[in-house]
């Protein structure tokens, strides 16, 4: 959300219904905004937040960062979004903080 916080779709263990053919096995996550050139930006406590939970879910989880646009003719997550630059700012990410992913979800 705008704010950095989350909200929960379906259950965890229940298959995404996302990507055509990239559902199994797969977590997906929507980021709220139009985030197309000219519109809306990811920065702030959304861009933060969405960059904790990429980073957990690349360095515990093993996955990789897939964007909607790869496989469907669609602009989502946006054109204002690049992906090799958000991929580095996953990684750097990890590297400021220095805050082992594992804190997610652990916060007072
Ligand atoms: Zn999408």
């Amino acid at each position: 959300m705008p704010d950095g916080k989350f909200v929960t779709g379906r259950n965890f263990d229940i298959a995404p219904a996302g990507i055509e053919g990239y559902n199994t096995g797969a977590f997906m996550c929507e980021i709220v905004g139009n985030i197309d050139k000219g519109h809306d930006k990811l920065e702030g406590k959304q861009l933060s937040s969405a960059l904790e939970l990429y980073n957990f879910l690349v360095y515990e989880c093993g996955a990789q960062v897939m964007f909607h646009n790869e496989h469907a003719s669609k602009t989502c997550p946006g054109t204002g979004l690049d992906k090799a630059q958000f991929v580095k700012q996953v990684q750097s990410f990890k590297a400021e903080t220095g805050k082992a992913p594992s804190s997610v979800g652990n916060r007072p």
